[in-house]
């Protein structure tokens, strides 16, 4: 049993991240590992952030989706938790992945704020609308996960939206974003020269985190600020630039990645490179046989895509909303072309990759579950 809670965290692992290119919805991690009534399990439990995020891709209709959690300093040695789980939150902190404060107040509805996110929480903030007014002006940007029948489901605060809106990156938020931030204590996780550390950080990759997936500082009195340490950031330049591209197979969006201007990404079968896009998991035997181990090569230059293929049976272009083959314009071995806003390359009828927002979910959706190791009984285990 143990064994298996322990691959669930590690699928939620890969779903909690504070890179702004990724996350879809803000969370506070202490408030929702105690919504007691989702699951009637003990009083906390980090398994409900996976019910959460379940949820989330559901109303999204997409698979892999990624939130962006603020975590309250107590909750690293909360004795709710099971051993295991404060030291899985912990290595989160390690790496980056989440954002640990000693007073995380109202940063929540700063980072929604300024990543224009939806935020998944029960609280009301009234308080708060003065200063964030799309609190009362976008139902949909605050919603409450409650329970549902076929896990937790999401109501809004205020007006009829149900579904979990996303808004705009706020000026301010943009003008954050578009620079890189350093802090000026070593070894910091959010805004390091390298990052990381931690024990695990070889194991995840947090000790190399690229500057293109800094999460936006905090403002205080108009200073940029590490929220963790709470001391002015330093200014490191422009931050790379970036684009968001989404793998879409059998018609259901699988995974974002982010192409930055730093270096090229290949995606394929299962690519060699660092840092590729494997595809192999989704893929049918014919596919599987058609498309190469690494199969294209994506490459942001001057704000343009750069597609080039480097498989072995080539691929293929066309416009993100066709359904025609006449439409496909062909991208043999070797060949390199810009992909245009709308376009999306294909490595075999079915497998996309395209920009994000171009690239909807566009068949049934059956998401895959990031609680899919958890044996029913583990929700309701006792604690240890
Ligand atoms: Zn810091």
């Amino acid at each position: 049993m143990r064994f298996e809670i322990s691959k669930v965290l590690d699928a939620i692992e890969g779903r909690v991240c504070t890179d702004p290119s990724l996350a879809r919805a803000v969370v506070d991690l202490a408030e929702v590992i105690r919504y007691q009534d989702i699951d009637g399990g003990r009083p906390a439990s980090l398994l409900r952030l996976g019910m959460v995020i379940d949820a989330l891709s559901r109303e999204l209709e997409e698979d892999s989706v990624q939130v962006y959690a603020v975590v309250h300093r107590a909750l690293l040695s909360d004795a709710d938790l099971t051993s295991n789980e404060r030291m899985v939150v912990r290595r989160w902190a390690d790496d980056g992945l989440v954002e640990v404060l000693d007073n995380p107040g109202d940063r929540m509805l700063e980072v929604a704020d300024l990543l224009g996110l939806p935020v998944l929480t029960r609280v009301r903030f009234d308080g708060l609308r003065g200063r964030f007014p799309w609190l009362v002006e976008q139902p949909g940007r605050v919603v409450a996960p409650v329970p549902g029948a076929g896990g937790p489901a999401f109501i809004a605060h205020v007006g009829g939206g149900h579904a979990p809106v996303a808004g705009k990156r706020s000026p301010t938020g943009a003008k954050l974003l578009a620079r890189q931030w350093r802090c000026p204590e070593s070894g910091c996780a959010l805004f390091g020269g390298g990052g990381g550390g931690g024990a695990f950080a070889d194991l995840t990759g947090g000790a190399d985190r690229s500057p293109a997936a800094q999460p936006p500082p905090a403002l205080r009195n108009g200073v940029p600020t590490c929220p963790r340490h709470g001391v002015r950031l330093g200014d490191g330049g422009p931050r790379p630039r970036t684009e968001v591209l989404a793998v879409r197979v059998g018609g259901l969006v699988r995974r974002r990645f982010v192409l930055s201007e730093e270096q090229p990404i290949v995606a394929g079968r299962a690519p060699e490179q660092d840092g590729g896009i494997m595809l192999g998991q989704w893929l049918n035997d014919e596919a599987r046989r058609w498309i190469s181990r690494g199969h294209v090569q994506f490459e942001l230059r001057v704000g343009e895509v750069i597609v080039t293929d480097i498989s072995t049976n080539g691929s293929g272009i066309r416009p993100a909303g066709s359904m025609t083959e006449s439409d496909r314009v062909p991208l043999a071995p070797q060949q390199s072309r810009v992909l245009g806003e709308n376009d999306m390359v294909e490595l075999y009828p079915g497998v996309q990759i395209g920009r994000a927002e171009e690239l909807p979910t566009g068949a049934p959706f059956t998401p895959t579950s990031v609680m899919a190791e958890a044996p029913t009984m583990a929700m309701r285990l006792p604690r240890p």
